[in-house]
Formats: C-alpha cells, sequence, structure tokens
C-alpha cells in the first residue's frame, strides 16, 4: 500500500490516500467537461483511505452524484456518489497523477473530435458505461 499526498492550486484543501494499485480513469461525459475543461481524470484510491483537510464545497451534480471543488480557488477534488459515499479523486492533485498508468476511458465516444488519448487500454461508450456502473445490460 502505498500513501499519495497532494493539494488543490491554492494549497487550502490536502488530501491523503492509500492506494493499492494506482490506476486513472478518464471520463469524457458532458458534465466532466464541463466541470473540469476535458476529460475527468481520477486515481483509484483505497475507500476510506482518504483524509481531506481544508474547506471543500460540493455541488451535487446528479440524483445520484456530487462533486466536490475548493471554495478559494476551484479545483476540483472529486467525483462522488451519494449513496455510498464513495469518492474518486482528481488525479491532478496528486504529483505526476499519482504515478498511475490510464487504465480506462469512460463515455469514450463522448470524447470531443478535437483530441483523443492515446494508448492500449479500454474505452467504454456511453451505453457501455452505464451499463457498468448500473449493473444493467444496456
Ligand atoms: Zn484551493
Amino acid at each position: 500500500m502505498t500513501e499519495i499526498k497532494g493539494q488543490c492550486l491554492c494549497g487550502a484543501v490536502n488530501v491523503t490516500a492509500q492506494t493499492d494499485d494506482p490506476k486513472l480513469r478518464a471520463c469524457h461525459c458532458d458534465m466532466c467537461r464541463q466541470h473540469t475543461s476535458g476529460a475527468f481524470f481520477s486515481i483509484k484510491t483505497v475507500p476510506g483511505s482518504e483524509i481531506v483537510e481544508g474547506p471543500v464545497q460540493t455541488y451535487r451534480s446528479s440524483e445520484w452524484a456530487e462533486r466536490g471543488f475548493c471554495p478559494t480557488c476551484g479545483s476540483t477534488l472529486w467525483y462522488g456518489t451519494v449513496a455510498d459515499k464513495a469518492r474518486n479523486f482528481a488525479a491532478g492533485l496528486f504529483p505526476n497523477a499519482g504515478g498511475a498508468p490510464l487504465v480506462i476511458e469512460f463515455f469514450a465516444d463522448q470524447c470531443p473530435q478535437g483530441y483523443a488519448l492515446s494508448g492500449t487500454h479500454k474505452k467504454l461508450t456511453a451505453d457501455e458505461t452505464i451499463a457498468l456502473f448500473t449493473g444493467n445490460d444496456a
């Protein structure tokens, strides 16, 4: 298990978390792109291991999810699901994105035409992404 430490742009918010198998995930959905101006890159951390210090605000972006951000500098902190309180932390908070490799893209068919992420990782369409997270075969 490795401890990673990161902070928002202004340094008001500090995040410490454990990773056992650091992996990056990118999401191209409309909400993630609006919130981050690109794909939302998150890093897989051990659930419950995250310690967040400093002022934080959340925005309820859908019935099931919220997005955390720093009220001073606006840095994206996490995407979280409300029911289970799981949080996917923004990889950009951590130096070198936690040293983690990109393993999957969500909503890959909604990635804007003007750019693409290279590599041989998995790319799920919107339907495949929704099926994965709802347990429905779409
Ligand atoms: Zn900040």
